[in-house]
């Protein structure tokens, strides 16, 4: 946990959210400002900087949030149509929050490459 980090205010319940997903691992949540109809982002609830962060030691929650993203995917209906997950790492990377999260954004068709 990391006290003023906006994310884990939200795994807190200290800032509201609307989650649609939620286990020991992680949360998923939709995004405050959703960039296509469906943008959930996944969070750990554990404090995890970016996926520079990743090891040998914590992969498996990696690979979790993956599996949530998924499913999160075919609960919103969008699994048929196709879906991005995306995470930023760093500045050039447009990380905006520094703490990890996938982008599962869907809905509407995706352009290449991103900006
Ligand atoms: P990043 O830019 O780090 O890849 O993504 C951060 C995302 O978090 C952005 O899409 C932004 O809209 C979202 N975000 C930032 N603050 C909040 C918040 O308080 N609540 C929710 N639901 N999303 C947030
Ligand atoms: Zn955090």
């Amino acid at each position: 946990m990391s006290e003023n980090c906006v994310f884990c205010k939200i795994v807190r319940g200290d800032i509201p959210s609307t989650k649609v997903y939620e286990d020991d691992l992680a949360l998923a949540f939709r995004d405050i400002t959703p960039a296509a109809p469906t943008h959930v982002l996944i969070v750990p609830k554990q404090h995890i900087s970016s996926l520079a962060e990743i090891s040998d030691a914590n992969a498996e929650v990696y690979a979790g949030l993956l599996k949530i993203a998924a499913q999160v995917a075919r609960d919103e209906g969008i699994a048929e149509s196709g879906y991005r997950v995306v995470t930023n790492i760093g500045d050039e990377g447009g990380q905006s929050v520094h703490h990890l999260h996938f982008h599962l954004l869907g809905g509407r068709k995706m352009t290449w490459p991103p900006g």
